[in-house]
Order: C-alpha cells, then sequence, then structure tokens
C-alpha cells in the first residue's frame, strides 16, 4: 500500500498552489483561492474515477466510517456486523457510533463469509460493514443481494483497496456508501484524508454536512448556512487534499506496476506444494498492493514466516500475531478498556468480547502469510526476492 514510494515534483507543484494562495481552509475565501480548490477537485476525480454519484473528502479513513455510519443513521441499540480481519479503526467506528460490533467469520478470501453474516443476524442486525482486505474484494455481490433481502445497510470499508474492482464495478460502490483511507501507508495518500462514495443524493448530503458541523454548504455566507443536524468536524485540509489529488493522478500506474509484480511472484510460487493463495472473487480486479496466501498449517506458516525475514524478504505480514489487525490480540476491545466513556445502554448491549469464539477465522489467520508489493523495486530486485521466496517454500 504504498502511495509515498512515487511521491515528488507532482505532490510538490499541487501543495505550492495552496501555499501560494495562503488559503488552508476548503471552503469559501473565493477571491483569495485564485482558482484552487483542491478538496473539491479530488472529489469529482475520485467520484468519476471509481464510477459514484458523489465524494466527500474527509479527514481519515476512520472519519470516512464515522460519516458514512451517521450519515446511514446507524446508531445506538443497532448491532453492525463487521469481519474480525481488518484494522481496529472499523471497530471504533461502531462503536463511536454507540452501536455493538458483531464479529462473523472470514473464509478464504481473507474477508467476511456470507453464510456466517446471514448466522449472527438478529432483529437487532442493523448494518454490515465488508472490509476489501489487502486489497482485493470479499464476495461482495452475495453480501450485497443478502444485505437487500433482509433490508440492511450495507457499507463498505474499501480502505484498502482503492481502485479494485468487482466484474469491472468500482469497490466501495457496491454498497449504500463505500469508505477510503489515504493514510500514509495506503495505495495513494493525502498524508492524513479519507472520502465515503455513494449514489445516493440524500446521503451525500448528510455526509457532507456531518463532517462539517451539520453546515449545509447552500448560500455564499458559512455563518448564515443553516445546520441540517448535529455534525462534528472531520474535515481536509487543502494541503493534504491537495498532495491527494497528485498522488490520485498516479492511482492507475500504480495499480498496473502492483498487479504486474504480483502476478510475476505468484506465478514463480504456483508450482510449491507448500502454498495455496488466498481466493480472489475476480482476481482481475484485484488491486495487487498485496499477495496472500496459506501454508499448510500454523506452524509451518511460521517457520516460513520466519526464514522469509531471516533472509531478508521484508514487508511479509503475519497477521494472527499482529496487534492492529486481527482480533486475537484486541485486549482493549476484551476488556472494554476505556469503558467509563462508553454510553451504559452499549456496555449493556455488547457481548463479552473476551468469549467470542471465531474457529474458522483462527485457523484461516493462523496459516497466513500477506507479502506487500513495492512500487520501488527493479526488476531485478524483483528476480532476487523471489528465488529467495523459492529457496524457503517446498
Ligand atoms: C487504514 C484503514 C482504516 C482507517 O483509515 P485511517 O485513514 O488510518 O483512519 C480503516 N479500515 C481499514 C481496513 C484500514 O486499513
Amino acid at each position: 500500500m504504498p502511495g509515498f514510494e512515487w511521491f515528488g515534483s507532482e505532490e510538490r507543484k499541487e501543495v505550492q498552489d495552496v501555499l501560494d494562495t495562503g488559503v488552508l481552509f476548503r471552503y469559501g475565501f473565493d477571491a483569495a483561492r485564485k482558482g484552487h480548490w483542491k478538496a473539491k477537485t479530488f472529489e469529482t476525480t475520485l467520484a468519476a474515477r471509481l464510477g459514484a454519484g458523489h465524494c466527500h473528502l474527509c479527514s481519515s479513513g476512520t472519519a470516512a466510517l464515522n460519516i458514512a455510519l451517521a450519515a446511514c443513521g446507524v446508531g445506538a441499540g443497532d448491532e453492525v456486523i463487521l469481519p474480525p480481519f481488518t484494522f481496529v479503526a472499523t471497530m471504533e467506528a461502531v462503536i463511536t457510533a454507540g452501536a455493538v460490533p458483531v464479529f462473523a467469520e472470514i473464509d478464504e478470501t481473507l474477508c467476511l463469509d456470507p453464510a456466517s453474516v446471514e448466522a449472527a443476524i438478529t432483529e437487532r442486525t442493523r448494518a454490515v460493514i465488508p472490509v476489501h482486505m489487502c486489497g482485493a474484494m470479499s464476495r461482495i455481490d452475495e453480501i450485497r443481494a443478502m444485505c437487500d433481502r433482509k433490508g440492511l445497510v450495507l457499507i463498505e470499508d474499501a480502505c484498502q483497496a482503492v481502485g479494485g474492482t468487482f466484474r469491472g464495478k468500482a469497490l466501495g460502490t457496491f454498497g449504500h456508501m463505500g469508505c477510503f483511507s489515504f493514510d500514509s501507508v495506503k495505495t495513494i495518500t493525502c498524508g492524513e484524508g479519507g472520502a465515503v462514495i455513494t449514489d445516493d443524493p440524500d446521503l451525500y448530503r448528510r455526509a457532507d454536512a456531518y463532517a462539517d458541523h451539520g453546515h449545509d454548504h447552500m448560500g455564499d455566507d458559512r455563518g448564515l448556512e443553516a445546520h441540517l443536524f448535529l455534525g462534528g468536524n472531520f474535515r481536509i485540509s487543502e494541503l493534504n487534499a491537495a498532495v491527494g489529488l497528485a498522488q490520485l493522478r498516479k492511482l492507475d500506474d500504480i495499480l498496473v506496476r502492483q498487479r504486474t509484480y504480483k502476478d510475476a511472484i505468484k506465478k514463480a510460487m504456483a508450482d510449491s506444494l507448500d502454498v495455496d493463495f488466498r481466493e480472489v472473487p475476480d482476481e482481475a480486479g484485484d488491486s495487487a498492493t498485496f499477495l496472500s496466501f496459506f501454508l499448510p498449517d500454523e506452524a509451518r506458516a511460521r517457520q516460513v514466516a520466519r526464514e522469509l525475514a531471516d533472509i531478508g524478504v521484508d514487508g511479509c505480514f503475519y497477521w494472527y500475531d499482529n496487534n492492529w489487525h486481527y482480533i486475537r490480540q484486541w485486549e482493549h476491545l476484551k476488556s472494554l478498556k476505556g469503558a467509563a466513556r462508553l454510553p451504559l445502554q452499549l456496555l449493556k448491549d455488547c457481548p463479552d468480547y473476551s468469549r467470542i469464539s471465531l474457529p474458522r477465522s483462527d485457523d484461516i489467520m493462523g496459516r497466513t502469510i500477506s507479502m506487500l508489493i513495492k512500487l520501488s523495486w527493479t526488476e531485478a530486485e524483483l528476480n532476487r526476492r523471489i528465488e529467495k521466496i523459492l529457496s524457503v517454500l517446498k
């Protein structure tokens, strides 16, 4: 997820535009900004690139999830189904909304198993948040069909998967809203930034207002704008948006490079008796930030991860031990640390997370290794890397 690897004069030029005007705020100052609307331009460019009706650029991917939940009216007393393999932000956003995170199993796509989602639905279920992990898609068509059938809100966490598609349609456009992150290690970066997209003009209006204290953004005088409802401040600055705009123009080249390198490594590993690859429902739509694969069992996966590190194959993730991406190590959730600030109702509604059992996800994560695909490798580096990988595998 390496937008920062391709960073230079294009980003500098966009930021310089903003510095030259001194207008760092994304709204107003029409005369002083000399035609530079970096956040707005990013929004129209991303919406067009992804084939979405509307886009709102905000301060982070976490903010995007908060905004989407608020715009969709998900809150106190609602249950939200999500996967245990994600970044903690997905779970945090549900709790911030006052809703209850309910975890369903993942399958060999490393994303939500639709059957497990269906089994987790109760009369209080309000929304499902599939996460397109490590750049590739969940079984989004099945999950969407189920949400339609059950009348559930569908919010896609596509924070790691900008540019990914399923059967030609952009990830993030299947749900009522799609969320993206442009933090400093994502496919493209604003430094800090995020976005929500939607085809629904009402959801867009609510998202756009919620992210800026409820401002309706109608008319020329901010002080005279009406407040649509209670909101907050999830705004991005023009400086961050400017960086993102330069990065966004590189997205297609980034995807080509990632896919080329991922395909080369995958092809080389295909004969290994050790390895099964992650199931990707539409391989052509993988944004290819990672190549993920399974070893026969946990012991072998741990051994391979160790040996890869020992011979200098960097960027290999054994998520099962990772503190941030898999529920197993989320002690702060299990003990509801900081619970004093949670609404009493939420505390009452939450299951005992220390007793949650997800045997299928544990089994899969225990056998999984993901390799980061880097833009900056030369062909020679890629080939040396492949040789090293093959020396470790059977
Ligand atoms: C990065 C990430 C987020 C949060 O994005 P930030 O911009 O860092 O707040 C949310 N979900 C997933 C899956 C992510 O990878």
